[in-house]
């Protein structure tokens, strides 16, 4: 079936939306003109063997949960656009957009480690790349929208749950500054949509300059169409590497600037406690951007082996092992590249030279962004060793991540609380230790070390509160938005979306946000049902 999409590029997987030559045509709602987008669909323009054209299914009376006015705003498009039903009605797949080309692009991938052959966008449709605001340019794509000839038997559509927790994750990691796809508008229905129990459907509109995963090359390098491999790295270089175009051996250059990307991106999650939960090649970007926000989690209390995926029974993707994984799922692509290395003169030793690049990068990206997190301005010796003495106290005293770092920041050299009123019971940074004492000796170590840099306590506190987050999407966090947006109240997720574009942001008005998780929080499990 594989070689047979490969060699069509039509749609031969039997779906209802999919439009195949010969299709009478359905009675389609007229174009929607948007104002204010325009398209230029250069994925589209790809010959056969990259994508199934496709068109979204109908959701019934779909209503707007949540648009960002900041993604809006990079696609040029004013925030009032969403007021228009029929812009609704067009982003839950109703209505088509004039100048989208609706398409489902072909990928395969390693899931849990295994070669999972052909996999594909099953239920995201990418409608079009949208020419953004100042010449930037946004594919974009409905979640949630139906099946396609990659649905693979499952239904192409999304629940509101995980859709609310993408919506909000990708808008909140852009807002922490971490390289990510981002959210657009999010789009629900009363369709019930079967998975544990009956739930509901809903689509978010995702935007990325290229949803090209490590999984896209791995098909066509599996499947043994060498042409279509190099077509899809010609494409990737020229739109978005056309820098490494002029290198000795581009393939080797795009493949270490991949694995240096990802090595970042994976240094900064761990640098927020981010969990990625299903690791998988198709879940890596060619862009190295944080995609497919499935079982993801933050760490409340910092545990190294945090197992966020309730479906990773061996913990393949916890917390600790993500740059491995990360470094692993490179491997991935670096074999899949390897008849592009060869074919421009490049060997095998020099592919894994390229690869090495991952350790280095991590390190010097990890120790960057821990010194920051710590307040230290200079590099010394002894700093790795701090910062794992740091982690090793915070997981022995199981201390919560990110509100410890946002307590420090202000933490004085003399005293332990220099915030103006900060004797709140409860509230100073060594309240969050079990034995307090345990906090005061490690202090004593990291003033020490700020002293020796010369470190001023309020300098330091502003530059900490611009690298330590007081607000992250934590699980009881998008679980409350999710109770009040299945009885249609749009509230919370609207509340957190906002407060979450600026999580270095003191925002006294919605502390709570910022508290430690209720108890109750203990017993919520995602999953890779979404
Ligand atoms: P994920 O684990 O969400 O990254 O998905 C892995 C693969 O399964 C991708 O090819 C998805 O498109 C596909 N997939 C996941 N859920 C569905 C669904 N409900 N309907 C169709 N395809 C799906
Ligand atoms: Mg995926």
């Amino acid at each position: 079936m594989d070689q047979a999409f490969g060699s069509t590029g039509r749609a031969d997987g039997g779906s209802a939306q999919a439009a195949a030559p010969g299709d009478a045509p359905r009675q389609a709602p007229q174009p929607l003109r948007v104002p204010g987008l325009a398209f230029d669909n250069r994925f589209a323009r790809l010959p056969d063997g990259f994508y199934a054209r496709v068109r979204p299914a109908p959701l019934p009376e779909p209503w707007l949960v949540a648009a960002s006015t900041d993604a809006a705003e990079a696609l040029g498009l004013p925030a009032s656009a969403f007021d228009d039903p029929a812009v609704v009605d067009a982003l839950a797949g109703n209505r088509p957009i004039d100048g989208a080309e609706p398409l489902a692009a072909v990928y395969a991938g390693h899931q849990f480690g295994v070669w999972a052959g052909r996999l594909g966008d099953g239920r995201a449709i990418l409608l079009g790349e949208a020419i953004g605001a100042e010449g930037s340019r946004w594919e974009l794509q409905l979640k949630g929208a139906g099946r396609t000839p990659f649905s693979r038997g499952a239904d192409g559509r999304a629940v509101l749950r995980s859709s609310i927790r993408e919506f909000l994750c990708s808008e909140a990691m852009h807002g922490l500054g971490i390289p990510t796809t981002r959210a657009l508008a999010l789009v629900a229905s009363d369709e019930p949509v079967f998975r544990e129990t009956v739930e509901t459907a809903a689509v978010v509109t995702r935007m990325s300059p290229s949803f090209l995963r490590f999984g896209s090359f791995e098909y066509f390098r599996h499947f043994g169409q060498p042409e279509r491999l190099k077509l899809l790295g010609e494409t990737l270089l020229a739109q978005h590497y056309p820098e490494l175009l002029g290198a000795p051996n581009p393939w080797l250059a795009l493949l270490r600037e991949v694995t240096e990307r990802t090595a970042r991106l994976v240094a900064a999650w761990q640098s927020v406690g981010f969990c990625h939960g299903v690791m998988n090649t198709d879940n890596m970007s060619a862009l190295g951007l944080t995609i497919d926000y499935g079982p993801f989690g933050f760490l409340d209390r910092f545990d190294p082996n945090h197992v966020c995926n309730h479906s990773d029974d061996l913990g393949r993707y916890s917390y600790s092992m993500q740059p491995k994984i990360a470094e692993w799922n490179c491997w991935c692509l670096g074999d899949a590249l390897m008849p592009l290395i060869a074919e421009a003169g490049g060997g095998v030793d020099d592919a894994k030279e390229a690869l090495a690049s991952f350790g280095p990068a991590f390190d010097a990206e990890y120790g960057r962004l821990m010194r920051a997190k710590l307040g230290l301005a200079t590099e010394r010796g002894g700093d790795d060793a701090l910062v794992r003495a740091t982690l090793d106290l915070l997981h022995a005293q199981r201390v919560d991540f990110t509100s410890f770092f946002r307590r420090l920041g202000s933490v004085g050299l003399a005293a332990e609380d220099i915030r103006p009123g900060a004797q709140r019971p409860g509230s100073r940074c060594r309240d969050l230790f079990v034995d307090p004492a345990l906090f005061d000796g490690w202090a004593a170590r990291w003033r020490a070390r700020l002293r020796d840099e010369g470190s001023n306590d309020a300098e330091r506190g502003r530059r900490m509160n611009r690298v330590n987050p007081k607000y992250v999407l934590r699980n009881h966090l998008a679980e409350l938005a999710i109770r009040q947006a299945r009885e249609r109240d749009p509230g919370m997720v609207r509340r957190l979306l906002q407060v979450l574009r600026r999580p270095f942001d003191d925002q006294p008005e919605h502390e709570d946000l910022a508290a430690l998780p209720p108890d109750w929080a203990a017993h919520l499990e995602v999953s890779c049902s979404s």
